[in-house]
């Protein structure tokens, strides 16, 4: 399998410097189980491709400390290994490219901080989880992402695709970060059986991902995957990267309880309707054009959306991939036309950081989403969508605690949802909406939602926050 790493730096000949590589000779590292070439198919000053061969042993691979087949008996030997891009190659970059990726130079240090137009290109990329998981891995990383997906077998085009793909990463960045984050992300992609897996990964992953990793949107996903959903290894990671109290809890598992909800069987209309038509309703009245719709889960708010001609932009994100490849499929995104496709996104993303791809709308809407986040992380969301994202119009939803007495086989004291943090009583929703808009300049307003009984209330309760227009007060 083929790295190659293409620049159009002037002069593009630098690239030798920064990868300690003579691009007039072929060079080889050993590797445990095969060996790396490392040459440059073109050098001139205006472009230069260094490339990375990898030629891997199977043999070697079953003796060193390989993958062992569990699936049958010859997949230690018969296996994609030697043919794609996986942690060998990581391991490969480390050994070729040691001094570049630790961000030394001796001969030009002064190269090490300049953002270079690169262009990587990974001739066969194992990635489960499709295009969909590439974008959401690189394009956070300002990577322009083109991947094309190869057949099973080009013979047999009813057997459909692989998971195979030839992808081309563009980004203008230093060459230590490019390095990195191919080191970490690649196996991440493959999420097959490393041939590593012991502590000193996680002083790796740190060493090599420390410095975007921490803000990228998919990071938990990035470390589970990269340590191999190896609970014990994943959770030190998280230790070390994030403070105790910032631990999340999101995980992907999320979307097992929606499937699965404790919430009595809801009387008709649909309780849950009533949510996605209110939300809707209220964009639309807000005259909303470019709207979010975050923690998006499976869709089906942004199906409605769709069909609604005044939203130009639909975006939909959620922390869950797993619900956003179930919404992919639902609102037949690959289907549409392209005009149409062009106008709704799905973007993978916590809402407890700040995420630049939120910025730039006129309306949100975050439909039954804040009682699945532990109430000591709410503060962050707040910032997220209210002080950084701020669009003019959010709509909130949540459940009514007070409610939940009318459910005749919810015994008391429990919650609709096994995944459900916490529920607000009216009072408590009020509270924590009015200090917020308070804290944030907007005003806000709420709403009941279904069935009301006079005692308890709504079924659901929803806030409707407006920013507040600057120096209003001027013109009074
Ligand atoms: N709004 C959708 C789904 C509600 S379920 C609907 O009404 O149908 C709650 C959703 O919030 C789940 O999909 C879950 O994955 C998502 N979620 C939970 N924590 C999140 C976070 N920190 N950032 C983004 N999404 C989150």
């Amino acid at each position: 399998m083929l790295l190659t790493i293409t620049t159009t730096h002037t002069p593009a000949d630098d690239l030798s410097f920064l990868l300690h590589k003579h691009p007039g000779r072929i060079q080889q590292v050993e590797l445990s189980a095969g060996k790396a070439h490392i040459f440059y198919p073109e050098v001139s000053a205006d472009q230069c491709t260094a490339a990375l061969l990898l030629d891997i042993d199977p043999i070697g691979l079953v003796r060193s400390a390989g993958p062992k087949g569990n699936d049958f008996a010859l997949e230690q030997y018969v296996n994609d290994r030697p043919y794609v891009c996986s942690s060998f190659m990581s391991a490969a970059i480390a050994k070729a490219f040691s001094s570049a990726l630790n961000g030394r130079c001796k001969d030009k240090p002064e190269l090490l901080d300049v953002a270079m137009p690169f262009v990587a290109k990974l001739s066969v990329l194992p990635v489960r989880g499709g295009e969909g998981l590439l974008n959401a891995l690189f394009e956070p990383l300002g990577y322009t992402v083109a991947a094309t997906q190869h057949p099973l077998d080009p013979a047999f085009p009813e057997w459909g695709m692989s998971r195979y793909f030839t992808v081309e990463l563009t980004n203008t960045i230093t060459l230590q970060q490019l390095l990195s984050h191919l080191y970490v992300l690649i196996p991440v992609c493959d999420n097959d059986k490393h041939y590593w897996i012991a502590k000193d990964e996680i002083e790796k992953l740190l060493d090599k991902g420390k410095a975007w990793l921490e803000t990228h949107p998919a990071r938990e996903l990035i470390v589970r995957r990269y340590l191999k959903n190896q609970r014990k290894l994943t959770n030190l990671a998280f230790e070390v990267l994030v403070n105790e109290d910032e631990m999340e809890e999101e995980t992907d598992e999320k979307t097992e309880a929606e499937e699965n909800p404790v919430e009595p069987a809801d009387p008709k209309p649909r309780i849950h309707d009533l949510r996605l038509l209110a939300a809707r309703n209220e964009l639309l009245a807000a005259g909303a054009k470019r709207v979010a719709d975050l923690g998006c889960g499976e869709g089906k708010l942004m199906k409605l959306l769709m069909a609604e001609k005044q939203f130009e932009f639909i975006l939909g994100m959620d922390v869950s991939y797993r619900s956003l490849e179930i919404a992919k499929s639902r609102l037949r995104l690959e289907r549409l036309p392209e005009k149409q496709r062009e106008r709704v996104k799905l973007i993978q993303g916590s809402l407890t950081y700040r995420d630049r791809r939120l910025e730039g709308f006129d309306g949100a809407a975050l439909v039954e989403v804040i009682e699945h986040l532990d109430e000591a992380r709410l503060a962050a969301l707040e910032r997220s969508v209210f002080e950084y994202a701020k669009p003019e119009v959010v709509v909130v939803t949540t459940p009514n605690a007070e409610y939940n007495v009318k459910f005749e086989n919810l015994e008391g004291g429990k919650m609709r949802h096994t995944d459900h943090r916490f529920e607000w009583t009216r009072k408590q929703f009020e509270a924590w909406g009015t200090s917020l808009a308070l804290k944030y300049n907007y005003d806000v307003i709420f709403k009941p939602i279904g069935e009301s009984d006079p005692a308890v209330g709504s079924l659901s309760q929803m806030a409707v926050f407006c920013i507040r227009v600057k120096d209003a007060g001027q013109f009074i």
